[in-house]
């Protein structure tokens, strides 16, 4: 845990957030500023600050990440109409916390443009 990292803070408990989802290795809390009526943040446990900071250790650990993404699309209802993910990796992809994190969007149409 990284004591000023806010994600870890929740991971911790020590913020409050609405927890839909949690292992050992993934944990899933909704967007508190949600941009999509479904705006679920999927979150490695392990604090690591961005894909940048992936090693080549970290492999099963991507793969469960987009596993719980796929488990939560089904659960919010969104699998078949559809979902984009989002990982924004540093400063000019807008990365605002330094807690790597799955962005899952939903529920609308979303803009034909990434970015
Ligand atoms: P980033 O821009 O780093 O990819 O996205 C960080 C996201 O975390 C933002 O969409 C922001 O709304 C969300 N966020 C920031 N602080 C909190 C918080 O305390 N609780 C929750 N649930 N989401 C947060
Ligand atoms: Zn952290």
């Amino acid at each position: 845990m990284k004591r000023d990292c806010i994600f870890c803070q929740i991971i911790d408990g020590e913020v409050p957030a609405d927890i839909l989802y949690r292992d050992e290795e993934v944990i899933v809390f909704p967007d508190i500023q949600p941009q999509a009526p479904k705006h679920l943040l999927i979150v490695p446990v392990a604090h690591i600050n961005s894909v940048a900071e992936l090693g080549a250790g970290d492999f099963q650990l991507i793969g469960k990440l987009v596993l719980a993404v796929k488990l939560m699309a089904e659960r919010e209802g969104i699998a078949h109409s559809g979902y984009r993910l989002t990982i924004n990796s540093g400063l000019e992809a807008g990365q605002v916390v330094p807690h790597l994190h799955l962005h899952l969007l939903g529920g609308r149409r979303l803009n034909d443009q990434l970015g």
